[in-house]
């Protein structure tokens, strides 16, 4: 076995249970209906880590069913106070065990362990903004004449579902759960089955905080568990986090039973470069908008607009910024970009890689699999800078969701918006430049719907995060979230 071999399987050991993972329905561990597991593996080494449960549409209907009971009987009797104290006390239980958490996401999704940390740092924010936030929350009273009174109550909608990806698995939880408990719904989540451990050990530790059925996680993969879900009658709101294409059915199924429907999809952001920004700077956030967690963010600055006036110049030194990256095992800490999240992923990102080539498109550094025995059978692809691209081409309009970068340069402004704007999604962009002014104008003129100046990848709970055009509908991580998980009753007295 190699070193990186050893130093998992001993990790996976300390922190791994080795039972298979079940079902939680109903403050319960529970087997599938089916009776099937699904494995979910290492990226670093490939190896099998655990073995979980597969949901069914039958175990949906047991989840569902579960949460109408607790929210009936329990949780919808709780003041915003008592859930506040509740999120409260979930945010302190993971700060108690952060660095397993951590290490469980590197194990599972291959993150570095670096990069984990700042998800859970985040995690733990969450919890205790809608913790506070749920203190806030009020209707509303209406003017009107002496003869009426007109109030409305923002109440919860009882039972939600939530569906979510596997790039930043406990965050996209966390995302998820903290409005929608803070709003005083109940939850059936469904993790990705790439990374459904972290998730896991999270219910493990909190199970006696929830009243039981509050938060119920079933496990699967998307067409068997997922789909019912979606399609579930019961479920009064659905929360999706995914690509765009799975969106869209989603938000077809839930249309048929008319459920409320929040989307965080796809991205393909731009980043955009003036010539007055200094280049080690815009370099440095280049590198960080695009290789953070090895690429596999919604929002990665994946087409940088760099004006012709510091082509060269930045071009060299985010060349250097790039090269600099190291690849490697994430649990070392040296380490800044770990493996993709399944050998699928691998195949798909360098397939686009190559479809840029084939057009004759210029290879800057990368470009494959590191050619090195001591990554072994792990899922690495070199960090990638391309250039010399038509925006037309395939791994410029779709989401790659690996380390891949493509380089354009500007130099009249309009037609680098309309460049910038020209793809299906508009979720994030970045703007660099020294000059508030400019920034504040292009940040105007990009369709997107988190814009980050002078930084990038920024997420802290209380500022609103989604997309525009497909990269989806509705906010996350701010007072906009608990909107979503309430609807509005209005109440009108007649007062003659
Ligand atoms: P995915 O769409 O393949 O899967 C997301 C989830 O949907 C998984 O849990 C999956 O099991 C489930 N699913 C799959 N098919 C389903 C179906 N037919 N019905 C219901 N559920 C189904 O996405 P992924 O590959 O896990 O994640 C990557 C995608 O997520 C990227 O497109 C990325 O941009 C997006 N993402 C967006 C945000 C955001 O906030 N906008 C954040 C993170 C990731």
């Amino acid at each position: 076995k190699t070193a990186i071999e050893q130093r998992h399987e001993k990790a996976a050991k300390e922190l791994v249970p080795t039972e298979p993972g079940q079902l939680y329905i109903g403050g319960k561990w529970v087997d599938s209906s089916g009776g099937e597991t699904l494995t979910t593996r290492d990226p670093t080494t490939g190896d099998i880590l655990a073995e979980v449960q597969a949901g069914t549409a039958a175990d949906i209907d047991r989840a569902v069913e579960a949460a109408w009971d607790a929210y009936d009987e329990d949780w919808s009797t709780y003041s915003a106070a008592d859930r506040q104290a509740v999120l409260t006390e979930i945010a302190g239980r993971v700060e108690a065990r952060s660095e397993d958490f951590a290490r469980i996401e590197t194990l599972d999704n291959g993150k570095p362990v670096t990069e984990a940390r700042i998800d859970i740092d985040l995690v733990i924010d969450h919890f205790r903004y809608f913790a506070g936030a749920c203190r806030v929350e009020e209707g509303r009273t209406i003017p009107s004449g002496a003869d009426q009174h007109i109030e409305t109550l923002r109440e919860p909608y009882g039972v939600v579902g939530q569906i979510i990806p596997w790039n930043f698995p406990l965050l996209m939880a966390a995302w998820k759960l903290a409005p929608a408990l803070a709003a005083g719904n109940a939850v059936v989540l469904k993790p990705a089955e790439e990374t459904p451990l972290s998730i896991l050990e999270l219910m493990r530790e909190i199970d006696d905080v929830l009243p039981d059925g509050v938060v119920n996680v079933v496990t699967g993969y998307g067409s068997e568990a997922g789909e019912p879900l979606s399609r579930h009658e019961d479920i009064r709101k659905l929360a999706f986090t995914g690509s765009t294409e799975v969106g869209r059915g989603v938000m077809k199924n839930a249309a048929d039973s008319i459920t409320d429907i929040t989307l965080e999809l796809g991205g393909k952001s731009p980043v955009v470069i003036y010539p007055d920004a200094d280049v080690e700077t815009a370099a440095e956030v280049a590198r960080i908008g695009m290789f953070h967690n090895t690429g596999e963010c919604c929002c990665a600055g994946t087409r940088i607009f760099v004006h012709e006036d510091i082509r060269e110049e930045f071009t060299d030194a985010f060349i250097d910024e790039v090269e600099n990256l190291t690849v490697g095992d994430p649990l070392n800490e040296e380490t800044t970009l770990g493996p993709k999240v399944t050998k699928e992923q691998v195949e798909r990102t360098l397939e686009y890689i190559k479809a840029a080539e084939g057009s004759g498109a210029d290879i800057l550094t990368g470009g494959g699999a590191p050619d090195s025995d001591a990554l072994g059978d792990g899922c690495f692809v070199e960090p990638t800078i391309i250039t010399d691209i038509d925006h037309e081409n395939r791994a410029v309009q779709e989401e790659i969701f690996g380390p891949v970068e493509t380089v354009f340069e500007w130099s009249d402004y309009d037609e680098m918006i309309e460049r910038a704007n020209d793809v299906d999604y508009g979720l994030a962009a970045g703007v660099i430049t020294p000059d508030i002014k400019q920034a504040q104008k292009t940040a105007r003129d990009i369709e997107a719907g988190n814009i980050w100046v002078n930084t990038y990848n920024q997420f802290p709970a209380g500022q609103p995060f989604g997309g525009y055009k497909q990269s989806g509908i509705g906010r996350e991580t701010a007072a906009e979230a608990l909107e979503h998980y309430t609807q509005t009753k209005t109440i009108n007295f007649n007062l003659e």
